[in-house]
């Protein structure tokens, strides 16, 4: 155990990678490739007990058939021999991320929660974890959303008797058999509850603040990057990040049609209130209601920044590409503009670049 600036610090390392799913793989991939080593030069602390990232909470009956498409962690192909599209997303894609760590040999220690992150006296940034600190030169924080369910109060909340339950502890339709079920979400998670308790509910009924945007033309490159230019934006100006589906709209995905032919996407606008036994609107109209599933979203996972105080005015953390403006050894990967499987890879790869140069100058300046 070393001392440094006098504070109890464990461990040195030049870059801590904080989560371990598809942001901060790909980013220990890049950093990997561009030469730092193994604990020395970098590590991946990850709170969960097993790989896989959000993916191991999804529900047993997202099958990879329903999902959007995984895409390829860096340098290994997902399923080369093809994926068996009956298999639940919640095993397959965990065991790839498994493989890939195992193959790599990438030095990702769980499970270790980050509880906070501050500047220390010299050029580092002092970890504190659930085992111990890190002192780094520079962090990649690839925390996801899977842990910060965002919950919605509604007067009345207190007084209904039915389960509500969030989109994040959903595991199937079986507990819907015979109940009457209202749904609350405008995105994707929203319309597969829907999909399924369809089959098995006495009734559903879907309520969202605003009324969704379908859209029938193909998810193109040109589309993808239309709505990712909005959301950077956004978070440029130090705004808090808006969710993809809310860039996008959505598309007729399989899920969307199914639910469609299943009558399950009449949608009504947000109720005003809940009583013991339904939800209520202003209008005078009600519905009654045993179960309510709030599949209204996550945000980003980021208290353990807080002592950093990057919080703009606007409610967001100013950002320049994966770089916070007011932090600039800290790099947020998965977040806002790179919060796809897609765009994490992408953001891995140039926060990467990015953190190399801040390291090789600041080395050059101390020499020099
Ligand atoms: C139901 C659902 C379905 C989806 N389907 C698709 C799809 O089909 N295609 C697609 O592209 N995207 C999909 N997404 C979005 C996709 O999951 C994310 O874009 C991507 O997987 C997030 O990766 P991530 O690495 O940013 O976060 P995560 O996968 O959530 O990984 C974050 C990791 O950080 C760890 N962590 C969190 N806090 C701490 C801490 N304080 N200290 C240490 N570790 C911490 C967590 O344990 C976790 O392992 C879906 C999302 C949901 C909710």
């Amino acid at each position: 155990m070393e001392g440094m600036d006098g504070m109890d610090t464990r461990h040195e390392t030049e870059v801590v990678v904080i989560g371990a799913g598809q942001a901060g793989l790909s980013s220990a991939y890049h950093l990997r490739r561009s030469g730092f080593a193994s604990w020395s030069g970098y590590v991946v602390l990850d709170a969960a007990d097993a790989p896989g990232g959000a993916w191991t909470h999804r529900p047993p009956t997202l099958t990879m058939d329903k999902v959007h498409g995984i895409f390829d962690l860096p340098g290994a192909r997902f399923g080369p021999d093809g994926i068996d599209g009956s298999l639940p997303a919640a095993q397959v894609v965990p065991e790839y991320f498994a493989e890939y760590e195992r193959r790599l040999e990438l030095p990702v220690h769980r499970p270790v929660k980050v509880l906070s992150v501050r500047p220390a006296p010299s050029d580092r940034l002092l970890v504190s974890t659930t085992v111990g600190r890190w002192a780094a030169r520079a962090v990649v924080n690839a925390t996801g959303t899977w842990t910060r369910p965002y919950w919605p109060y509604y007067p009345g909340a207190e007084a209904f008797r039915g389960r509500q339950l969030h989109s994040a502890g959903y595991r199937g339709p079986a507990e819907f058999v015979g109940r009457h079920v209202v749904v609350v979400g405008g995105g994707t998670s929203a319309i597969q509850v829907l999909s399924e308790a369809a089959d098995v509910a006495a009734s559903t009924l879907w309520v969202t603040r605003r009324p969704p945007e379908f859209h029938d033309h193909e998810f193109t490159p040109d589309v993808g990057r239309a709505a990712v230019a909005r959301v950077e934006e956004r978070v440029r100006a130090g705004l808090p990040p808006q969710s993809v589906v809310g860039a996008t709209g959505l598309g007729y995905t399989p899920v969307v049609l199914d639910a469609l032919a299943k009558g399950a996407l009449h949608r009504l606008p947000m109720f005003d209130r809940l009583t013991a036994d339904g939800v209520v609107w202003n209008d005078g109209r009600s519905e009654r209601a045993d179960v309510i599933v709030w599949a209204t979203g996550f945000r980003a996972a980021l208290e353990h920044l807080a002592p950093l105080g990057l919080r703009e005015r606007g409610g967001g953390i100013r950002m320049d590409g994966t770089r916070v403006v007011a932090e600039p050894r800290l790099h947020l990967v998965g977040y806002g503009p790179s919060a796809s499987t897609v765009g994490a890879n992408r953001a891995g790869r140039s926060a990467v670049r990015e953190i190399r140069r801040l390291l090789d100058g600041s080395r050059a300046s101390s020499a020099a």
